[in-house]
């Protein structure tokens, strides 16, 4: 039976335009589904956008436009992000769905039946941008610290949910479900503190979905927006539940490493496998924010830029920690590494490989220990290290053509002008050989990519006359079939 492979990506408030923080998010998650489908897993990817937060209801009253029309506006956006980053997503999930509204009643419910749902006066700071309440000593300087604004504090009748019951699980959980470790390190120490049932209702809130059985209160969003990855699944849920990889960005770890495990063992279902937590795309070391205008819009750097070179601009910067980005740093990884270096690769073998042919030999250009590598580090989640060891095989692939020189001998120029022609030959058929090796080494390096950059590799398989499967990294190059001078892969910018 195939394994399934069931990866997601956290769901974006629609109150505004992507920002480029969506777009790396998920290509990473695409990477990974594609990398799982090449090892020939059933993977479902799901993405999504939440609806029914708050701030969506702000951010379109203060645009002065209905909620509804607002939020079907800005979903549209994303769903213009996923189609130009190329994604692979299997669906696309919007919260005001009617199906996601059943899915998230049904597991209150049983989230009551199990008698971890109480009903109390609560008072305290709530952080609309964050949707959630914090408790003083949470705060920096009394600012949430994600949004370094001052909460409000808000008073009202509420559910909670008995989160301080599951202590114990969670503590045994997180270090085996969290990572990196350093994520879960921080969540395990909140943990480990002082654990408090969290409020789940919101009083007379008129936007979201409503409390099973009293309607006077809607279902804190935050409840509501963890379950998408189990409605999302629609009627595949016995197939796909539970999630091999959930992947979020580190402002969200708490809610998704903590508050998420704990509804589903209230409500009797199996824990997803991992959480991946990464890290934010900064401007010069700062949070890109709009407050600071300095915030990237993906969607006109992908009018801009090929979808491929925004693709493995992302995905070269490092997983775990915060990485600079802007758009120097697409000009500079898309000349430098893809013209220059894959681009001129593939466009100088294949244009000598059309001249004079390829002829079957055993090659020197091994992969299985790149392919070894990437695995390691594709386990570890580190696609930045992925590339980085393509790279140096393609370095030296790159090294390889400058020392064998393949089209020297073909030169009428060429010296050693003494040799016979019985030896010549010979010559002309080991340049052969050589460019069959360089053919099988891009064949290689393009598998390998093709999770980063799928269309380019898409375009050098049939440039290569090979398959993009791990199954064909093994096999031989097709020598019958001729290869053509490549077009232009990436245009020096
Ligand atoms: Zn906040």
């Amino acid at each position: 039976m195939t394994k399934t492979f069931y990866i997601t990506t956290a769901i974006d408030y629609v109150n505004s335009r992507p920002h480029v923080g969506h777009a790396y998010e998920k290509v990473l998650a695409d990477a990974i589904a594609r990398w799982n489908r090449l090892n020939k897993k059933d993977v479902f990817f799901l993405t999504g956008v939440d609806e029914n937060a708050q701030k969506n209801v702000q951010a379109a009253e203060k645009a002065g436009i209905p909620v509804k029309e607002f939020i079907d506006k800005n979903a549209e956006l994303f769903i213009e992000l996923c189609k130009k980053l190329n994604l692979s997503h299997d669906d696309f999930i919007r919260t005001t769905a009617k199906e996601h509204t059943i899915v998230v009643q049904r597991i209150v419910k049983k989230i009551i039946e199990k008698g971890d749902i109480y009903k109390a006066k609560y008072e305290g700071l709530y952080c609309v941008g964050c949707e959630t309440y914090y408790t003083e000593n949470e705060l920096i300087d009394g600012k949430c610290p994600e949004h370094n604004k001052i909460p409000e504090l808000r008073k009202e009748d509420a559910y909670f949910f008995k989160l301080s019951k599951y202590k114990k699980e969670l503590q045994k959980l997180i270090p085996q479900y969290v990572t990196p470790e350093s994520k879960a390190h921080e969540v395990l120490n909140r943990v480990n503190g002082e654990l408090n049932d969290i409020c789940i209702s919101r009083h007379k809130a008129n936007w979201g979905i409503d409390f099973p059985n009293d309607k006077k209160f809607k279902v804190w969003v935050w409840i509501d927006a963890l379950i998408n990855y189990i409605s999302g699944l629609k009627d595949k849920e016995e197939v796909y539940w539970p999630a091999q990889l959930h992947v979020v960005g580190k402002g969200i770890n708490w809610f998704h490493s903590v508050i998420w495990p704990a509804m589903l063992i209230s409500a009797d279902y199996k824990l997803p496998e991992k959480l991946l937590v990464h890290g934010y795309l900064t401007t010069e070391g700062k949070k890109m924010s709009k407050s600071l205008g300095n915030v990237i819009d993906p969607l006109e750097l992908l009018n801009k830029y090929h979808a491929d070179s925004v693709r493995y601009s992302l995905l070269r910067c490092n997983v775990f920690d915060d990485s600079d980005f802007s758009e120097d740093i697409i000009i500079e990884r898309h000349n430098n590494e893809l013209a220059n270096k894959l681009g001129n690769l593939v466009s100088r073998v294949s244009t000598l490989a059309e001249k004079y042919g390829i002829e079957k030999t055993k090659s020197n250009l091994e992969i299985d220990k790149t392919l070894k590598e990437v695995k390691e580090h594709f386990n570890n989640y580190e696609l930045h290290k992925v590339l980085e060891v393509i790279f140096h095989y393609i370095d030296k692939t790159n090294e390889y053509i400058q020392e064998k020189k393949p089209w020297e001998v073909h030169s009428p120029q060429r010296e050693a002008p003494q040799q016979s022609e019985e030896a010549h030959s010979k010559s002309k058929s080991n340049s052969r050989k050589v460019l069959y090796e360089l053919s099988v080494a891009i064949k290689n390096a393009t598998i390998l990519l093709s999770p980063f950059i799928p269309s380019t590799a898409e375009r050098i398989a049939k440039t290569f006359n090979f398959k993009i499967s791990l199954d064909d990294l093994e096999k031989p190059l097709d020598v019958k079939s001729k290869i053509n001078k490549s077009e232009i892969l990436f245009q020096k910018i």
